[in-house]
């Protein structure tokens, strides 16, 4: 396939404004690619290789580096590039520039030289480049990085230069999700995007996209129904809905739960083969080599040959070894350092899920027999062991259980079915799992996790940066993102200075394809990061567009006086509060004043 196709639909996804415009872009990409090439395709179109928790090197070029590719490809001195940098302030658009200055003197030398020339890439090739590009490491490797970019960028064209530049500055934010890609997927290779679910399956089982769309694409649909569990391969995190009232969490959960301590720490996903380990955080980055010391838990008290189990991991004071707050834990996202840092720091681990057991998958097998399950493989100790649990049957049970929780320094409780339906649901948020927090109780509502969609220019002391950002909700039914607030409150000033380098990469010259609003933002981004905010209530409001005419006609809901609280990075665009869950929250709310 060749990569001009690829830029060309980059460059229309780049200007859609509606989303399912995007989808059909990708629709007709698919459609005429080589079914080997799909899995690559797909990579490309998230930005990336590989899946993160591969592990594998990245492409490892900086800004330098690039200029100097750039300039070596289009024959112009690095000075020409670093103007022009300043000009456009994008390297993409740079490249693209300087080829067509070029591209008539090239195309003439190279039609007389009989080369290939500008035009002549294809997906492999682009592919199998940046490959190696990122693969090359040690000594020798920044030249060799420099001549595989510039020999890339010498046989493009201008557009497809742009999209090469871009992707290997980690700048080609498309900002086309999962969903939308999954979407085109079933499409094309099913006849109907109401297929979706089964490539959803597959994917939640092994979260490797390009993997996924590479095996529906060559050995078609029947051959997704037969994936499983693999160690190594990270299962998509099953989630929790949440409720504030003990009594309609019961009813939710069928009158009998298990209620397990809410431990506020990082998850952990722990895969073991023998005296391998490989620890997968919540959004999936492989976070292994952060915690030698979990992974000597594992080798040591989990008594299976393969196994894979979930669990919170949690900082605890050195002296009392006692709980402490998730904020610890950020000492040991590092590169160096570790060991010390794992003195200083020192975790345990709470488990709270098995979901695979030498041959055996357990996402399918009933929560009881999961927890049984644990119990048997684990050898407990004080560093690694099952969550603190009791099995509930009544409201007074559960707030008594909940008190004590908190006490113990946990963020509350999560309260989970024990019915025979009650699977371990990957990749999605559900009601067999209930999320009891302590904040909930607090003054008036919950904190909630937005994306960042837009902001506004700062006036006075805040000018030249951003005074607020348009924050919204996620629609996970139409791949949406609905506004919900514009928050200014709660930053710092040196968060507030840090605002526009923090989004620089992100912003676009129109309103994302996946973003609903009726605010005229001054500045649009694409969504990709998240806060969390705390509110004094939720409103009603003519100027948001979440869950806009379901409460009341030409009204959405807002929450009024919004306060920024801290980033959430380990969160993605699609892990943010659903519109659906601002809704009963604003229900709830409501039910709380009437009963008032
Ligand atoms: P939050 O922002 O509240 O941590 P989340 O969106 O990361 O939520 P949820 O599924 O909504 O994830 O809430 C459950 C989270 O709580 C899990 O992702 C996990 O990290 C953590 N956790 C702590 N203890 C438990 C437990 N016993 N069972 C399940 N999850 C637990």
């Amino acid at each position: 396939m060749e990569f001009r196709i690829v830029a060309e639909t980059f460059d229309r996804l780049e200007r859609e404004t509606a989303r399912t415009q995007m989808t059909m872009d990708l629709v007709n990409l698919f459609k005429q690619a080589e079914p080997r090439v799909v899995g690559k395709l797909v990579y490309l179109l998230m930005g990336k290789l590989w899946p993160d928790w591969k592990g594998l090197p990245e492409l490892g070029m900086g800004e330098k580096l690039i200029i100097k590719s750039i300039a070596m490809a289009t024959h112009v001195s690095e000075s020409v590039v670093v103007d022009l940098y300043k000009k456009l302030g994008d390297l993409g658009l740079v490249a693209e520039k300087l080829k067509t200055e070029k591209k008539q003197t090239v195309s003439l030398l190279m039609f007389a030289a009989g080369g290939p020339g500008a035009g002549s890439l294809t997906v492999d090739k682009v592919y199998d480049t940046l490959a190696r590009i990122a693969m090359a490491t040690g000594e020798g490797s920044r030249d060799l990085k420099l001549k595989l970019l510039a020999g890339l960028l010498t046989d493009a064209t201008p557009l497809e230069a742009r999209f090469i530049v871009r992707f290997v500055q980690g700048r080609l934010r498309l900002g086309v999700g999962d969903a939308t890609i999954m979407d085109a997927l079933a499409i094309v290779y099913t006849g109907s995007a109401s297929n979706r679910p089964l490539i959803e399956r597959a994917y939640n089982l092994r979260a490797d996209l390009g993997r996924i769309a590479e095996i529906l694409a060559t050995e078609g649909p029947e051959a997704l129904k037969g994936i499983k569990p693999e160690v190594g391969i990270p299962i998509r995190p099953m989630l929790a809905e949440r409720l504030s009232d003990p009594e309609e969490i019961l009813k939710k959960t069928g009158g009998k739960a298990i209620v397990e301590y809410k431990y506020d720490g990082e998850r952990g996903q722990i895969h073991k083969k023998g005296d391998k380990v490989w620890i997968f955080s919540r959004r999936l980055e492989n976070i292994t080599h952060m915690y030698p010391d979990v992974q000597e838990y594992a080798r040591k008290h989990l008594k299976a040959e393969e196994a894979i189990v979930e669990g919170e991991i949690v900082a605890v004071d050195p002296e009392t070894g006692e709980l402490r707050p998730f904020q610890e834990l950020m000492h040991r996202r590092r590169k160096y350092d570790i060991h010390r840092m794992m003195k200083e720091y020192p975790v345990n681990v709470r488990l709270f899920d098995v979901l695979y057991v030498d041959g055996e998958d357990y996402t399918t097998r009933p929560l009881t027999e999961r927890r049984k399950k644990l119990e048997e493989i684990v050898e407990a100790s004080e560093e690694f062991r099952p969550a603190e649990y009791i099995v509930a049957e009544s409201p007074e049970d559960l707030e008594k259980f909940f008190l004590q929780a908190v006490s113990d320094g946990a963020e509350g409780v999560v309260v989970k079915a024990i019915h025979g339906n009650a699977v371990y649901q990957a990749g999605s948020r559900g009601w067999l799992w209930i999320k009891y927090k302590r904040d909930y109780k607090s003054e008036m509502i919950d904190t909630v996790d937005l994306v960042a969609v837009g902001a506004f220019y700062g006036r006075g002391k805040r000018g030249g940066t951003y005074g607020a950002l348009l924050m919204a909700a996620y629609d996970p039914e139409a791949d949406m993102f609905r506004t919900v607030c514009k928050v200014g409150t709660g930053f710092t000033d040196e968060d507030l200075a840090k605002l526009p380098e923090m989004f620089k990469e992100y912003v676009i010259d129109h309103k994302h394809p996946r973003v609903d609003s009726r605010m005229e933002a001054d500045v649009w981004f694409v969504p990709a990061l998240v806060a969390e905010i705390i509110g004094a209530e939720i409103t009603l409001s003519p100027l948001h567009t979440c869950c806009l005419d379901v409460v009341k006609p030409g009204a959405g809901l807002s929450i009024r006086f919004p306060r920024f609280i801290r980033w959430r990075p380990d969160k993605g665009p699609e892990d943010a509060t659903t519109t659906k869950e601002i809704l009963e929250m604003y229900q709830r709310q409501l039910r709380k004043v009437e009963e008032a």
